[in-house]
């Protein structure tokens, strides 16, 4: 069950394969990059670390990556990705809490991070001499024999409901997770190509396994990271490309093609998910792009896991419910069961809101080291995902809001979600948040956080007009902040804690 072999049987089979990209640029076919991979592991092995060891990567994408990634399981320990964004101190605490021995980073000089480490701790950049003395070492044999429930891979999550937990997912989990992708997402061919244009320290980094047991190519961009006009650009000479992207991603993407007149060529699959992806863009995306979008929804705690929306119900138009089920998060994948649950852990019927929860196969270990946030997430067998939402009769889950953002003013749930949406709907609305605020009368009340596009402004008046026009009264804000810039975490979603915390400030004078 390790994901080492996979990589050995892949590198048999297709040994002159290319396999590792950068760009258009060939850095390694399949037999060299496991041979890279064998290599790490001996080095890592010299250095003192075994099975059941935690190794660090705080870098951003790049092919090393991956053989990295390969290096660590080879040899039974697991990979601790930290987001290449974080500050140093961020990520010290990161490797300190997952007690990882070594950290790898792509800093040309890793001093920022070496000031925070903890005792014991070491760095080892990929631009020192001493990687290459490591990737030079005399590989050794074959990967060692790993169980379902070993750890592979420590995730921490991102923090926006407080400090990161450590989240472990297995072997077992990510088989399952390639299951998954096999059945509910697309099939992977050996002609296919996997673009890193988000960071693989995150869920797209995940989808490295699907494309390595099927000897498809790994293509890191040039930049390492998004850049709209560089994946359009690069897609028809790589392609088929499949590529994971998170809902701004995608409208950046569809804004580029529409500017450029390009219709996404080359691009095969994009899997997006992690935030609310609303009526309006997904539709704009296929009528710029095509029926090339599949979403899913997914956490940390289930990576990629949980329900699948495939394409053919986004562009079926003429499908009776095509419009409930392009809103909804698509039916459970194949390695899980979903459910919504009341407080007491009974499911709902139908059409009932409740809480999301789900258990099966990609649900993961447990969090590190931390029994008591454990207990509260994993319960009476079922993984509660802290989102609020409802499920049709045929399995189509509709998400809501995470339960701690559900806004209650008089007793009544109000979800911004709903709200946001609406006042997107404004041409000149660029990025909208909706949070509740403390009220001696109602509970709470509906605040809106907005931030306009480039020399455009809307009134107050324009906006509690298009709220009254689209949605019920009490929903509607009772009052508008228009700010520079909304604030985000390094993954790009809006810190609702912090959006709160500045009205509590308000409040407080
Ligand atoms: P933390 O767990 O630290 O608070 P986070 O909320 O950013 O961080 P992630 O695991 O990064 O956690 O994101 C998972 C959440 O993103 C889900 O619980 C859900 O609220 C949201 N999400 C994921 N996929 C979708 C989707 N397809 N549509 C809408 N929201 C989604």
């Amino acid at each position: 069950m390790n994901p080492a072999h996979w990589l050995v049987r892949t590198a048999r089979r297709l040994p002159d394969t290319p396999a590792l990209f950068t760009g258009t640029r060939a850095d390694a076919d399949y037999a060299a990059f496991a041979r890279h991979a064998a290599a790490i592991g001996a080095g890592l092995r010299a250095r003192g670390i075994a099975k059941g060891d935690r190794v660090a990567l705080f870098m951003g994408n790049a092919t090393a990556y991956l053989g990295i990634l390969y290096g660590i399981w080879w040899i039974g320990a697991a990979a601790v990705p930290i987001n290449g964004k974080l500050h140093p101190r961020e990520a010290a605490w990161i490797i300190g809490n997952s007690g990882a021995r070594l950290c790898f980073t792509d800093a040309k000089s890793d001093d920022s991070l070496r000031d925070h480490l903890p005792t014991g701790a070491d760095t080892l950049s990929i631009h020192d001499a001493a990687f290459e003395t490591l990737r030079a070492t005399p590989p050794i044999g074959a990967p060692v024999s790993l169980d379902t429930s070993d750890l592979a891979w420590l995730f921490y999550t991102s923090g926006t409901t407080g400090r990161p937990k450590g989240v472990q997912i297995t072997c077992g989990n990510i088989a399952a997770m390639c299951f998954s992708y096999f059945v509910d997402v697309d099939d992977v061919r050996p002609e296919d190509a996997i673009l890193y244009a988000a960071p693989m320290s995150h869920g797209a980094g995940l989808y490295n396994f699907m494309h390595v047991l099927r000897g498809a190519r790994h293509v890191v961009p040039d930049s390492g990271a998004f850049d709209a006009g560089e994946i359009l650009d690069l897609a028809p000479r790589i392609g088929p490309v499949s590529m994971f992207a998170a809902p701004t991603m995608v409208r950046r993407l569809v804004d580029r093609a529409r500017a450029t007149g390009s219709t996404g060529d080359g691009l095969r699959t994009i899997v997006y998910a992690g935030g609310p992806m609303y009526e309006a863009d997904i539709l704009e995306a296929v009528e710029v792009m095509g029926p090339r979008f599949v979403q899913i929804y997914g956490q940390g705690e289930c990576p990629m896991g949980i329900t699948a929306l495939p394409r053919a119900a986004v562009a079926d138009r003429g499908h009776p419910r095509w419009r409930e089920r392009l809103n909804s998060v698509g039916t459970a994948q194949a390695a899980v069961e979903v459910a919504i649950l009341d407080a007491d852990g009974s499911p709902l019927p139908p059409d009932t809101e409740g809480e999301i929860a789900v258990r099966g196969a990609t649900v993961m270990a447990g969090y590190w080291q931390n029994p008591e946030a454990t207990a509260k997430t994993l319960r009476d067998a079922w993984l509660w995902t802290g989102d609020m939402g409802h499920m049709d009769a045929e399995g189509y889950v509709t998400l809501k809001d995470r339960s701690k953002d559900v806004i209650i003013s008089g007793g009544t749930n109000i979800y911004p979600r709903e709200v946001e949406e609406v006042l997107l709907s404004h041409p000149a609305v660029h990025e909208a948040a909706v949070v509740g605020e403390p009220d001696p009368e109602w509970g709470e009340t509906v605040v809106a956080f907005l931030t306009c596009h480039e020399g455009q402004t809307v009134t107050e008046a324009a906006l509690d007009t298009l709220c009254l026009d689209r949605i019920a009264r009490f929903k509607r804000p009772k009052r508008y902040v228009f700010v520079a810039e909304l604030p985000k975490n390094n993954y790009g979603k809006v810190l609702k804690t912090a959006l709160r915390e500045m009205l509590g400030e308000e409040r407080r004078g």
